[in-house]
């Protein structure tokens, strides 16, 4: 295991990696703590079975530094980390307490340096037994364990973004009338569809699971189906990934309908190169890290007493200025959004770098 790894660790420029190797569950957990520049590294739990240890390391690692990213794109005071649990088999309700519990200890005795919330193959229970143990978890009430689901946040996030894109892309306010095209109608794409058919957006609606992508038809009005193989080819003004990542590669941008992609799944893009595929092919890409941030900075402000849902949602309403901001630079200065995003990212880090760099030598 040490030779399969090594190399990846002594290749990354993040901060350190955490590991632990849990006995009872045969789990390994890697904690990535990719960037404290501007704050404590935070970032969901991923936890699944993945195919080897360099897998579950190499995703822990990506996912971390998108979280520096993200907060930076956000000019939140936040750093970026993720932990990765990488299961040996799938766990009955026990065993995964016991796993919950003993990371939420492994949390507690790194005192601060990593700070997380759910992420895929985590939910609100597991967060609420973490914090049984740990104070360092976002989401869930220390006194009562409620926990808070960021799903709706993010949504609005989303479609904060969309409104931002949409007027960038056609010169349209608002979206009625606007084809939207939501792949994936989960914790995200669920409430989305809901806010988005409330401005009178027409809504195309499609999920792995078509009994689900039916029943939330039957209930919005202006809305259809669209079937999972037409999802990429299908006609519309804005397509809002809200299902799984690496959706956006070659194969699928030469073949897309859509004048916009904004939507939550994390890491949309294959690779970095696919960004700039989709601006030759006339895609306006919002890039995912800035637009599926509202239920991260929703957590992250109530771990700081913000608890009033009107504040919560008009600072997330804020992501719509931010792409806003983006689409303009990139336009202006004739590249992509998501390098300008990336530039913006890279300026903020320098300052924080050069001003950390003063104070250590005084
Ligand atoms: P979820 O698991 O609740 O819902 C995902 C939905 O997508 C499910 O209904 C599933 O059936 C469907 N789906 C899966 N594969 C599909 C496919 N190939 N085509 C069509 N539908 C498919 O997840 P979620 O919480 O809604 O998150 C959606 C995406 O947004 C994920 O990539 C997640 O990492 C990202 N994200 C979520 C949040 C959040 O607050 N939940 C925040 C940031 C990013």
């Amino acid at each position: 295991m040490k030779d399969d790894i090594l190399p990846l660790i002594t290749a990354w420029d993040g901060e350190g990696i955490v590991v632990r190797h849990d006995a009872p569950t045969g789990t390994w957990i890697f904690i990535a703590l990719h960037s404290s520049l501007l704050g404590c590294p935070t970032g969901g739990t991923r936890m699944k079975v993945y195919p080897g240890l360099r897998d579950a390391l190499r995703d822990a690692m990506r996912l971390a530094e998108g979280m520096t990213h993200k907060w930076a794109g956000l000019n939140s005071e936040l750093g970026g980390g993720k932990a990765v649990l990488a299961l040996s088999r799938p766990l009955d309700a026990e065993a995964r307490r016991g796993l919950m519990h003993r990371y939420g200890r492994l949390l507690e005795s790194l005192n601060g340096a990593f700070c997380t919330g759910a992420d895929l193959g985590t939910g609100p229970d597991d967060m609420r037994h973490v914090a049984e143990v740990s104070q360092f978890v976002l989401g869930v009430d220390q006194k009562t364990h409620a926990s808070t689901d960021p799903g709706p946040f993010t949504a609005r996030g989303v479609l904060a973004g969309i409104r931002s894109a949409v007027l960038h892309r056609f010169g349209k306010e608002g979206l009625d009338g606007v084809r939207i095209l939501i792949q994936g109608l989960g914790g995200v794409g669920s409430p989305l569809a809901g806010m988005l058919a409330a401005e009178g957006a027409h809504l195309l609606l499609c999920d792995a699971d078509s009994s689900r992508a039916q029943r939330m038809s039957q209930d919005l009005p202006n809305s259809h189906i669209v079937p999972i193989d037409r999802v990429y080819t299908e006609k519309c003004d804005v397509f809002c990934p809200c299902a799984v990542g690496g959706i956006l590669n070659e194969d699928s941008i030469t073949t897309m309908g859509c004048k916009i992609v904004a939507g939550s799944a994390n890491n949309q893009l294959l690779e970095e190169d696919d960004a700039d595929r989709l601006h030759k092919w006339g895609i306006l890409y919002v890039p995912d890290y800035i637009v599926n941030a509202g239920g991260a900075m929703a957590l992250t402000l109530m771990t700081q007493g913000i608890s009033e849902r009107e504040v919560l949602e008009q600072r997330v309403d804020r992501i719509g200025e931010a792409v806003a901001n983006i689409l303009e630079e990139a336009a202006a200065s004739q590249t992509t959004p998501l390098s300008t995003a990336r530039r913006r990212v890279d300026r903020l880090l320098s300052r924080s770098r050069s001003a950390r760099n003063r104070s250590t030598q005084s």
